[in-house]
């Protein structure tokens, strides 16, 4: 019997690929009739980066991603205020990557497919409940085929919850289990063919009064860019948080059009961009506890945060590999279930934590700015001596 995976996201392609690499059979249900390259930019700090490595995607991950050198602090005029050396510039034996989503998902879904088998991912069926409570050695998985209506019921060794920000396998888990929260802020975001800026391999903030724009390279001469502007004080969110919202350039431009960096022409990123996405900076009280018996929750499902600090999928990898690494004994499921748990998720607790702390902070002096990014690499898991020395998370 596998071990059902919902969602066949970042994480959940990667767990598939991490209790596959440590010999547990595993199937992945994705509500998507199709998987579509969907998103903009992502990061992949050199803790998430080192796992997909000792995969064996280094090279696939290389050709699609940026190295990310630096961050550049810089107020509206492009005056430099603060840099911070990323990745190998860091110190760190692991690079971080900017990349696509979609080329990511993709590269992830493409080595699912080869080495698990090509009917390892079903597309079109959705996770709609579960029931551990009959059998000692199974959890009973009920799937919804979305081309037919049909619910079918499937058994497996565990069911992990990669279903993202919406998830059903979190609702079920937990009922009760709180309102997205929003940070008052509202996202939009796109990628624009623009010349390289700085190094070519630089992430940009920018930050005046209650507007924000972070930009960075993803690779085939794309520019991400993510513009953030505070429209209310945080509380629980009223309306709709779906990342493939369609966004107007006429709702975000007159925040930015008189920006002039100098090196960077950020009305111009705006406008040619041929989509625009939106979003609000959603997030969730962390859990007391994720899971119960067979069923566990893994990423976004377990734990959304801020987009950011670069954790979002960083963190997904991480739960990804640890999983598996519980998971790798034959017997005692609820047991790995709950030591995988135990690793987890105070940690990612702390990230949410953190990214709640760095987006609020006022911190604008080189000085600030040192002190906030430094805690925010301690306060997450990201010290560059522990993670260099720290055993590596395969099985075998
Ligand atoms: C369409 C999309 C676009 C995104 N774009 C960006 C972006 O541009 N920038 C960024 O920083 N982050 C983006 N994200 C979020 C980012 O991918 C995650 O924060 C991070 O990678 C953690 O991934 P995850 O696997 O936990 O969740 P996700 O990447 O959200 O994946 C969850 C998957 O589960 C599937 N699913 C949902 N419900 C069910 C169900 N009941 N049964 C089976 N499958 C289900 C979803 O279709 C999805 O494929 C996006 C997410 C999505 C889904």
């Amino acid at each position: 019997m596998t071990v059902l995976i919902a969602g066949a996201g970042i994480g959940g392609l990667t767990a598939a690929l991490s209790l596959h690499a440590a010999g547990v059979e595993a199937a992945v249900v994705e509500s998507a009739r199709e998987i579509r390259p969907l998103g903009v930019g992502i990061n992949l700090l050199p803790h998430a980066v080192r796992e997909l490595i000792e995969l064996g995607l280094g090279d696939e991950l290389a050709a699609i991603g940026v190295a990310t050198a630096e961050n550049v602090y810089c107020d509206r005029s492009g005056r430099r205020i603060f840099t911070e050396p990323r990745g190998v510039a860091q110190g760190y034996r692991w690079p971080q990557y900017s990349v696509h989503r979609g080329e990511l998902q993709r590269l992830l879904l493409a080595a699912v497919r080869e080495r698990l088998g090509a009917d390892a991912v079903r597309t079109g069926a959705r996770v709609v409940g579960f029931d551990g409570s009959g059998a000692r050695d199974r959890v009973r998985v009920r799937v919804l085929d979305r081309a037919t209506g049909a619910v079918e019921d499937t058994y497996a060794r565990a069911l992990i919850g990669a279903d993202g920000l919406h998830s059903a396998v979190r609702a079920a888990l937990h009922p009760r289990g709180g309102p997205l929260l929003w940070s008052g802020i509202r996202m939009w975001r796109g990628a624009t063919r623009a010349e390289p800026f700085l190094t070519g391999r630089s992430m940009v903030i920018v930050r005046d009064g209650d507007a924000e724009l972070v930009a960075y390279p993803i690779g085939g001469g794309r520019i991400n860019w993510v513009c953030q502007v505070r429209m209310s004080e945080p509380g629980p969110l009223t309306g709709e948080a779906a990342w493939n919202r369609a966004g107007r350039l006429a709702d975000v431009l007159p925040y930015f059009a008189d920006w002039r960096l100098g090196w960077l022409d950020v009305p111009g990123l705006l406008t040619g961009s041929g989509e625009i996405l939106e979003y609000p900076m959603v997030d969730r009280e962390p859990l007391p506890r994720w899971g119960s018996g067979r069923v566990t929750l893994l990423g976004d499902a377990a734990h959304p945060m801020y987009p950011v600090g670069a954790n979002g999928a960083s963190q997904a990898v991480v739960d990804a590999r640890v999983l598996a690494r519980e998971l790798a004994p034959a017997e005692g499921v609820p047991a790995a279930l709950a030591r995988y748990e135990t690793e987890r998720r105070e940690a990612t607790a702390a990230v949410v934590r953190a990214n709640r702390a760095m987006h609020r902070a006022g911190a604008r002096t080189p000085e600030e700015l040192a002190r906030l990014t430094d805690t925010y690499r301690d306060t997450t898991g990201g010290d560059v001596r522990t993670l260099n020395a720290r055993a590596s998370l395969s099985c075998r």
